[in-house]
Order: C-alpha cells, then sequence, then structure tokens
C-alpha cells in the first residue's frame, strides 16, 4: 500500500521569525492527531531551512527545498546544491514546479540533471507535473505529461522510480480559485499510472505515489483524496497558515485510515 503524503511549499513567504512561529503552531495542532501512517513536508525559503529543521525537529515533518543545482559546488551564482540542502537538514526536493518553468526557463532536461543528482544524495524528490491551459484545450494533456515524466526520469534504474514523489498539478488549477474538478483529476492520474506501467512495469506503476496540487484546500481536499489514484495533496495558499495545513494532514491522516480499512 502506498504511503498518502500531506506537502506544502512556502514559496517566497516566511523569513526565520514566521517560520518559527508557523513550527511551533503546526507542531500544537497535529501534536494529537495520528500521523503515522502519512509522509508529511514543508518547503520553506532557502534561507528558512536550517531554521525549520530545527524547528520541526522531532514531530512528523519533514523539510525540503523548493529547488536545488545539478552540480554539488562550483562557479553557479545565486544557487543552492543538493550536499547543501542535505546539510541544512532536507529530506525532500521540490523539483519542475510550474513558476521555475514559467519564470526561470526550466526545462525538463534541466530537471532530469536535477532529479539525477537528488537520487544521487538520498533526497526525496517531488517531481511537478502538469500541462498548460492551452495543452488541456487541445486534448493533449496526456502526452504532455508523459513526455515531461518520461524525459525527467530517463536513466533512472526502474527500481528506483517510487522513490520519487510524482506531483500531478496543472498548471492552470495553480493559484486560482478552484482546483481541477475530481473527474479530470481522476483521468490524470490514471493516465500518469498507466504510463508508469508501461515504461517501467506493473510494480513500479503500484508503488509509486501521485499526490496532487492546484488549489486545494481544506474544503475540497476529501473529496480529492477520495480519488482511486490520488497519494496525497500538495497544498499552496492554503497552507501557508499553520491552521490550514494542521486541517489537510489530518484529512491525509483520515484517509489513510480509511484506506487501510478497505
Ligand atoms: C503550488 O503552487 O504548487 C500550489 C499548489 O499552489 P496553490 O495551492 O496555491 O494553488
Amino acid at each position: 500500500m502506498r504511503r498518502l503524503v500531506a506537502g506544502t511549499g512556502w514559496k517566497m513567504n516566511n523569513g526565520i521569525a514566521d517560520s518559527i512561529r508557523y513550527a511551533e503552531e503546526l507542531r500544537s495542532r497535529i501534536a494529537a492527531m495520528d500521523t503515522s501512517a502519512i509522509d508529511v513536508y514543508v518547503l520553506p525559503p532557502f534561507t528558512s531551512l536550517t531554521t525549520a529543521a530545527y524547528a520541526f525537529d522531532g514531530s512528523p515533518v519533514a523539510i525540503g527545498g523548493q529547488n536545488m543545482h545539478w552540480e554539488d559546488s562550483g562557479s553557479w551564482t545565486g544557487e543552492i546544491s543538493a550536499p547543501m540542502l542535505l546539510e541544512a537538514g532536507c529530506r525532500y526536493v521540490e523539483l519542475a514546479h510550474s513558476e521555475r518553468l514559467q519564470h526561470f526557463g526550466e526545462t525538463y532536461e534541466l530537471v532530469r540533471r536535477k532529479l539525477d543528482k537528488a537520487m544521487s544524495v538520498g533526497l526525496i524528490p517531488i517531481l511537478c507535473l502538469g500541462e498548460l491551459a492551452e495543452e488541456k484545450a487541445a486534448g493533449r494533456a496526456d502526452e504532455v505529461l508523459a513526455s515531461q515524466m518520461l524525459t525527467a526520469i530517463d536513466g533512472q534504474p526502474d527500481t528506483r522510480v517510487p522513490e520519487i514523489i510524482m506531483a500531478y498539478e496543472p498548471r492552470w488549477a495553480i493559484g486560482m480559485a478552484e482546483a481541477a474538478s475530481p473527474g479530470y483529476i481522476a483521468e490524470r492520474h490514471r493516465a500518469l499510472r498507466n504510463i508508469l506501467r508501461k515504461h517501467c512495469g506493473d510494480e513500479v506503476a503500484e508503488k509509486t505515489r501521485i499526490i496532487y496540487g492546484g488549489s486545494v484546500t481544506p474544503e475540497n481536499g476529501k473529496d480529492i483524496l477520495e480519488i482511486e489514484d490520488v497519494d496525497g495533496l500538495f497544498v499552496g495558499r492554503a497552507a501557508w497558515k499553520a491552521e490550514g495545513f494542521a486541517r489537510i494532514v489530518e484529512l491525509v491522516s483520515e484517509a489513510a485510515r480509511r484506506k487501510q480499512l478497505a
């Protein structure tokens, strides 16, 4: 059975003081919850990583970077490497977020190099995959998702693919008033699992987590978690307050219990 995931990326929010406040509040809000069956992550900005790592130490919350470079060190002004993330206390790294592709010109070819480095040092990649509105309108969503995923995982042995968390984040649904519809999410998650099945085999497809992100809230999260191929939630704005993320963690924990009983 796949462990469900509850995650949030803070983007360019929460400096050191706010990170401490958030961590203290989140810890107290989730202290009484049974989170033993799920994985929880928070992705602070780089300057808050070490602080957040200490502030969440001993809690169910692990931290991760929002991006990284593919080299270990060198003349790459403004960049952060995988060993630096590890040293700062990270367990995860987010790759290919829509805003990285849109504003910073990242491509899945660069993402492939980053993913390879992350895997080689033991960071868990959260690999974002998602189609643009135009690609959706042209009926090309699954073709785009296949190309993104296969480019990013090219060169990885099949047996290691389940270590990657695939995050389906339709680019037209990020930062919006509404998430994609449950029917649409179900179709894309099924398609993503079928891509894994075709290229990496049944066992890899069954083991790999595919989480959904894009305008998730505590209100719509429960229905999204009911979808068979959805293995967790990746939340932006609705989790920028500790209270909101605590509600998401609770929803995911409850969904994990339901799946265990089913
Ligand atoms: C995101 O940016 O990855 C995201 C899911 O944001 P939001 O939940 O705010 O749409």
